[in-house]
């Protein structure tokens, strides 16, 4: 069967989306991006400073002052954003080989990241009817109040590298839906879709200045944004790290901050556990997207009596996995983001051997000449104090962790600073409900790992971001509450006087 997907012969050359137009850097500088699975470059970006930065947000200041797209009607707005799940659904082909080549993510998982971002702007278009507020006349015969909703204003958008485009599309359509401008900022190694996203949304109907998308790096473009005193709210996703740097950097002109950070998700398993359903949940997991996943389940906190039937069995799986080409429709695993990441995976896998883990499976980077992979690693014998059992790798590294009581349990799945996902396998609801209450992360899957629905809320706890993205309440991120307060039947006062 012949593959659809190929490697292009030649780079493509994208440009910054302001205005509604495609432009170069002012400068005309240039950065590329070499695929880290096939070590070809596929992408040529501009390398915006801060004067493109600052273009751009005056450009999505006049957008919002105008009122073009915060005034039009929910039913308006809604007909738009639904319209760019379908241009989604139409480009996605086209969207996906550009994630694949750029990220060296398996071609099968771009294609159905596609589908899962077109699924959120479908959900936020019957957000778009649903923004409104209330009235309270419950104050006295001759007061009214109305509490309005309104956009929250120009919002800025720095997002990651491990799923560009249904990263954004977890923030841009409830912004829009709620009525905001935009400038955003995606990783400067993965920015191609989020490019395009600029064009999509001008096809869709989103009028010129609304969306605008800028490439470049961390420092000059994201710092900007977070920043600006133009720029009313900041919506990241990202690592902790840079999280702080973004909430710091927006403290100074108060903006609102949401913050999605990292994790290093437990997966406990109760004695109770069925091995054999729970195996290819934990494969997914951890080996899904490489482990670059904020969501990746990292750490597998299981009974002792299950330990060595677990190890035997998820070691078995995992070597069934297909590992190598991205482009290959049938591969599970491909290729690491970057040189960088790669050295920080082989640091990990390394400390986990010093530090008495046991490696079951994989370690080592291959030596190819065109691209970045390492092995799926399963290490056993993990204690709670090692690093890979505390830190995020954001690579294929799983460490199996053992317990002997309940409460030990969560004690090893609450001791690391991220509380983003969590699992509790078990047959028993009342354990798993005791569980479910007592860790500290924004999802907790029951018999599940990483189903996740665009109706659904998603983010983290403690080190793991501040607010929450999907759901019905997420375009509430996106708006502000003013309250009219109308006295009827108005006198004069006295206070004055006092009389
Ligand atoms: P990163 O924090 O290095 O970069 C994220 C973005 O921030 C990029 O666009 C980058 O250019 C920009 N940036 C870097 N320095 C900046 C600065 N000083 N000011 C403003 N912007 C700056 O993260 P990454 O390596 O791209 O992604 C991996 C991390 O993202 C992991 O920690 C992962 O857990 C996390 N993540 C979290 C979620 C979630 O929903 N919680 C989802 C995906 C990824």
């Amino acid at each position: 069967m012949s593959n659809k997907y190929q490697l292009p012969n030649q780079a493509r050359i994208f440009q910054n989306w302001v205005g509604g137009t495609w432009k170069p850097s002012a400068s005309g500088k240039t950065f590329n991006r070499i695929s880290p699975g096939h070590g070809q470059e596929v992408g040529q970006y501009p390398l915006s400073q801060e004067e493109d930065t600052i273009e751009a947000i005056q450009v999505a200041k006049a957008s919002f002052e105008q009122g073009l797209w915060k005034d039009m009607s929910g039913i308006d707005r809604s007909k738009i954003v639904g319209r760019v799940a379908e241009i989604i659904r139409q480009r996605s082909e086209e969207l996906a080989l550009i994630e694949c080549l750029e990220s060296g993510k398996p071609i099968s998982q771009a294609q159905d990241e596609m589908e899962w971002a077109a699924g959120i702007w479908d959900f936020a278009a019957t957000m778009c009817r649903h923004i409104q507020g209330g009235a309270n006349t419950n104050l006295g015969p001759d007061m009214t109040v109305m509490t309005i909703k309104e956009p929250a204003g120009v919002v800025g958008m720095i997002t990651p590298w491990n799923f560009p485009l249904l990263i954004i599309s977890q923030k841009l359509p409830f912004a829009l839906a709620a009525g905001c401008s935009a400038v955003i900022k995606p990783s400067e190694m993965t920015p191609g879709t989020t490019l395009l996203l600029g064009e999509i949304c001008q096809q869709a109907g989103v009028p010129d200045g609304v969306v605008n998308v800028l490439s470049g790096y961390g420092n000059p473009v994201g710092t900007t944004l977070s920043s600006h005193a133009d720029i009313d709210m900041v919506t990241f996703t990202g690592s902790t790290q840079v999280g702080r740097m973004i909430a710091k950097s927006a403290a100074d002109t108060l903006k609102k901050v949401e913050l999605e950070l990292g994790g290093k998700n437990p997966q406990l398993v109760f004695p109770d556990a069925d091995l054999d359903v729970l195996v290819d949940a934990v494969v997914f997991g951890i080996f899904f997207n490489m482990g670059e996943c904020c969501n990746s389940g990292s750490r597998i906190i299981i009974h002792e009596s299950l330990k060595e039937a677990f190890v035997e069995k998820v070691v078995a799986h995992a070597k069934k996995m297909k590992f190598g080409d991205p482009l290959d429709p049938t591969v599970k695993m491909g290729a690491i983001i970057n040189q960088q990441q790669c050295d920080k995976i082989m640091h990990y896998i390394h400390s986990g051997e010093e530090q008495g883990a046991r490696l079951v499976l994989g370690g080592r980077k291959l030596d190819t000449p065109d691209g970045l992979f390492i092995e799926p690693t399963i290490f056993a014998d993990v204690s709670p104090e090692m690093d890979i059992a505390k830190e995020e790798i954001f690579g294929p590294v799983l460490s199996v962790i053992t317990f002997s009581t309940t409460e030990e349990a969560i004690a090893i799945a609450n001791g690391t600073e991220f509380g983003l996902s969590s699992g509790v396998w078990t047959k028993d609801i009342n354990t798993a409900m005791m569980v479910s209450r007592k860790i500290v992360a924004g999802t907790v899957w029951i018999n599940n790992w990483m189903s996740g629905f665009p109706e659904v809320p998603f983010g983290g706890m403690k080190q793991s971001g501040l607010g929450r993205e999907l759901g019905v309440h997420s375009v509430d991120e996106y708006l502000e509450t003013k309250s009219i307060l109308i006295q009827t039947n108005p006198t004069a006062g006295n206070w004055t006087t006092g009389e």
